[in-house]
Formats: structure tokens, C-alpha cells, sequence
């Protein structure tokens, strides 16, 4: 009989079926199309031993330990419903789905609360690092109930990347808590990915080649920016055409696709009164990056910018990097908080930020110092506010400032960079302008304001009569 089974034996799937044979546990493995299953146990070598491919899911689930765990890794949305719906008549009292995909977690929440009416568990599990952490050893955020973690917990632990030995993988709430911070984690990784691409377009604009910026990364990620991101970066820049010779970066199109997970941060901040401002900015820039015939006709007709000297030091920009990137993850926790409060989840900041210290995509040198920050606990819920990185963001800020002012001189867009610094400006004003914002709403709507100089609300200006 099988530890576990996994159906769904894509990219992802398959490399985790290999990385739980691997750990010494047993796997039932299925797909919906065959031939996966076989490309998958042909190319396991001595791995296949632990792996029994089944075609069929009514054998699947017989061939499984009771009570049953059983990993669904497919796309989001109508596949997941397709697959539990496949499952359910096969499945006892007890047994539990595990939903490993990235899912929006509204699903989750839906999927958890249905199944455990019939008395089956559902887990939603975010699984970070790509196809190369799901083989040799990812992020896991585990969300559900906790009693599922109890069998689930040994096999996600022992697969999981390890950071100073421990394992980068924990339970983090009930229903739909660990989809909601694979989510968040997404949301975190486009605005870091964004801002990397704008500064690497400031040193595209100011002639740097894609080899000498490569070089610029790989230095940086010897510093406090170390990060995955950072050194990906580094080797795509890096990298030629096999075709051309050219550097690849020169070959592929500026188009960035999307599959999901940064919309869903943006709406949920917004429906939790918040604004994950880089992040909305990097979906943003990655929507518009998609408009390439706008984009054209707006170079003739709008002009490329106005041309002034784009004198921006190297050092400027790491430092500017590097705020933006603690400005960036600083939403992102301020968010998880938020979420926690409305759904009573009581996620631990500190220990998600140890399980993204490695083995998922936004693993920086950074997570290390917040997750310390957010074990002290985090004034008001916002990482920026915590005594040492308030002091790290008044050493990088004015580098950022100098950066997004030449930028916005010579034209070059940065909207990443430059949401990041407006949301830092708006924080560290005790005294914001939403005062002519009340008193415009009182003008037109009678909406009423709150006054300075006593308590009450309701107050009216003298345009009320
Ligand atoms: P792939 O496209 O490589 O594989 C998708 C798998 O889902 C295939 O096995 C496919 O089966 C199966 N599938 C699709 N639709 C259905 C359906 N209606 N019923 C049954 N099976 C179905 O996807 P990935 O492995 O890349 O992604 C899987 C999940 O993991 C997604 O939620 C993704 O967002 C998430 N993820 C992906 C990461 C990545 O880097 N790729 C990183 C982290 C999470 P068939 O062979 O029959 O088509």
C-alpha cells in the first residue's frame, strides 16, 4: 500500500511525486492522460520503486493506506473541481485531499468547508521553488485543518528545503491560510521581479550592455540584495541566443504572461481596505506590457521621453533596490496580518518568513532579519516600522529617491520603484492631505468629517446651509 498518492503528474507534479519517492515514502502516482505516468516512472531510474503508476482512479484510491492523503497538483479553478469530483466517490470517511496547486483561496475556503460536511479533510498547500524546489526541495505553506497535518506533516517536512536544517515547510492556519500566503508570496515575488526589470531598464537606458549589467547583478548578489531573483537575473542577462549569439535578453519579446496569483494579492488587499501599492504596480506594468501595439504606436506618437543625462550611480541603484525590496515584502506581511485578523487565523509572521528563507523564489538574505523583526512583533503590522529595517530604509531611502527623480526626469518608467516610495513617503507623515479629501466628500455628498481639535464625527462645513 502507498504513503500517498499524487494526481496531476505536469511540471510540478511529477517532480514532487520524485522528491516524496526520494524521501523513502511510497506513491501511488496517477494522471488523467497516460502518457505522463509513463515518461514519469520510465525516466525515475532506481526512484520508480517507490512510485506505482495507476491508470485507473478507482485502483488509485484501493491502492492507497487508509486513511488516504492524496495530492492533487493541476491548474487552478475548474480542474481542481474536476479532479475532487472524480475522487469523492472513491474516498472513505477520514481521507484527505490536498490541493498543492496555486489556488485562489476564496476556493480553498468553498472546497474545505463542502468536504468536511462529508466528512473528508482538504488541505490547501502552496508549494513554492518551480519545478526545480518541487524535485529537490520547495517551500511549503500548509493551510487547513491541523489534524490532517499530523499524517501530512513527516512527508511535507522531510521533502521541503532546508534552511540551517530546518525544514522551510509548516502548518499556517485553517482553510484557506496556506493558500492565501502562497498567494501573498506571489504577490511579494512580482513586485521584486518588477522592480529588478526596472532597474535593469534604467541601465539599458543609460547604454549599459546586458553582459556588463549581468556582471552589475552578480556582484549585488553578493550583498545584501543576495537572492534567488538576484542571481537569476544575473544569468538570464547573462545568457546568448543558441540561434543568433545575441544576448538572449536582445531576442525575447517584452511581454509578461500572468497566471493569476498576483491579481488575487491586489484584490484581496483591496477587499481588506488595504493597497499592496508595488505589488498593484507590477501587475500593472505586467498588463501593459501586454498592449505591445499600444505601446508602438505610443512611441511614435507620444515620443520615448525626454532625452536628459540618466546619471545614476551603481550604488544607487543597489541601495534603491534594496529598499524597494523591504518596502515590497513590508506589504506583503502588512497584508497577511490584515487577512489574519478578518478570517481568525493567527498566522505566525516570523515563522513564514523562516519557511521562505529557502527553497521558494522570494528566498532572500533579507528573510532572515525579518523574520527576527516580526518575532519581536511588528508595530502596527508594518515590517517598515520595525526599529532595525526603519534603519536600514533611512540608509537606502535617499538612493531610491535619487533614483525614481532621474528617472522620472529622463522619462523612464518605474512604477514599482516609485509605488514603493510613495507608500514609504505617505507612512512617515503623521498629518496626510485626506483632510481636503473629507472635506470635498462633505461638500457634495454631506458625508460629514471627523475635526482635529475634538472628538465626535459628523461635522459639517459652512457649505451645509
Ligand atoms: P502543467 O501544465 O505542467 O500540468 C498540469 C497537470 O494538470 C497535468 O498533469 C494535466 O493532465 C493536469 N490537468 C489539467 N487539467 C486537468 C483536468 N481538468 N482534470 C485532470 N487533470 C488535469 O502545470 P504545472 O505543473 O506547472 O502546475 C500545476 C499547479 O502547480 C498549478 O496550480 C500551478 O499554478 C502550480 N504551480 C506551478 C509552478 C511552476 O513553476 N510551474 C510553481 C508553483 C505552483 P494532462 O497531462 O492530462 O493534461
Amino acid at each position: 500500500m502507498a504513503d500517498i498518492g499524487l494526481t496531476g503528474l505536469g511540471t510540478m507534479g511529477a517532480a514532487l511525486a520524485l522528491n516524496i519517492a526520494e524521501k523513502g515514502f511510497s506513491v501511488a502516482v496517477h494522471n488523467r492522460s497516460r502518457e505522463r505516468t509513463d515518461a514519469l516512472v520510465e525516466g525515475a531510474g532506481d526512484l520508480a520503486a517507490n512510485l506505482t503508476p495507476l491508470d485507473d482512479l478507482a485502483e488509485f484510491a484501493t491502492a492507497l493506506t487508509a486513511p488516504r492523503l492524496i495530492v492533487m497538483m493541476v491548474p487552478a479553478g475548474a480542474a481542481v473541481d474536476a479532479v475532487i469530483e472524480a475522487l469523492l466517490p472513491r474516498l472513505d470517511e477520514g481521507d484527505t485531499l490536498i490541493d498543492a496547486g496555486n489556488a485562489d483561496f476564496n476556493d480553498t475556503r468553498r472546497r474545505e468547508a463542502a468536504l468536511a460536511q462529508k466528512g473528508f479533510g482538504f488541505v490547501g498547500m502552496g508549494v513554492s521553488g518551480g519545478e526545480d524546489g518541487a524535485r529537490h526541495g520547495p517551500s511549503i505553506m500548509v493551510g487547513g485543518p491541523e489534524a490532517s497535518y499530523e499524517r501530512l506533516g513527516p512527508i511535507v517536512e522531510a521533502i521541503a528545503a532546508r534552511y540551517q536544517g530546518a525544514p522551510c515547510a509548516a502548518w499556517l492556519g485553517p482553510d484557506g491560510a496556506g493558500h492565501f500566503v502562497k498567494t501573498v508570496h506571489n504577490g511579494i515575488e512580482y513586485a521584486d521581479m518588477q522592480m529588478i526589470a526596472e532597474v535593469w531598464g534604467l541601465l539599458r537606458a543609460a547604454g549599459r550592455a546586458p553582459k556588463a549589467a549581468a556582471e552589475l547583478f552578480a556582484e549585488w548578489d553578493e550583498g545584501p540584495l543576495r537572492s534567488y531573483l538576484i542571481e537569476i537575473t544575473a544569468k538570464v542577462l547573462a545568457a546568448a541566443d543558441t540561434e543568433t549569439g545575441e544576448p538572449l535578453i536582445d531576442v525575447i519579446l517584452d511581454v509578461a504572461g500572468q497566471k493569476g496569483t498576483g491579481r488575487w494579492t491586489v484584490i484581496e488587499a483591496l477587499k481588506l481596505g488595504q493597497s499592496a501599492s508595488a505589488i498593484e504596480a507590477a501587475v500593472g506594468a505586467r498588463s501593459w506590457s501586454s498592449e505591445v501595439a499600444a505601446r508602438r504606436l505610443g512611441e511614435d506618437r507620444l515620443g520615448a521621453g525626454e532625452a536628459s543625462p540618466r546619471a545614476i550611480l551603481d550604488g544607487d541603484l543597489e541601495k534603491a533596490l534594496l529598499a524597494a525590496r523591504i518596502i515590497g515584502y513590508s506589504q506583503g506581511l502588512t497584508l497577511l496580518a490584515r487577512a489574519s485578523a478578518e478570517f481568525d487565523w493567527s498566522l505566525d509572521l516570523a515563522r513564514i518568513a523562516e519557511i521562505w528563507r529557502a527553497g521558494c523564489i522570494i528566498r532572500s538574505a533579507l528573510l532572515d532579519d525579518i523574520a527576527h523583526a516580526a518575532r519581536d512583533g511588528l508595530a502596527q503590522n508594518h515590517l517598515i516600522l520595525a526599529p532595525y529595517f526603519a534603519d536600514r530604509l533611512a540608509e537606502t531611502v535617499p538612493a531610491l529617491r535619487r533614483v525614481v527623480a532621474s528617472a522620472i526626469c529622463s522619462g523612464d518608467p518605474v512604477p514599482a520603484l516609485a509605488a514603493a516610495l510613495s507608500f514609504y513617503d505617505t507612512m512617515r507623515r503623521a498629518r496626510g492631505t485626506a483632510d481636503l479629501i473629507q472635506g470635498q466628500r462633505d461638500y457634495f455628498g454631506r458625508h460629514g468629517f471627523q475635526r482635529r481639535d475634538r472628538d465626535g464625527e459628523g461635522f459639517h462645513g459652512p457649505w451645509a446651509d
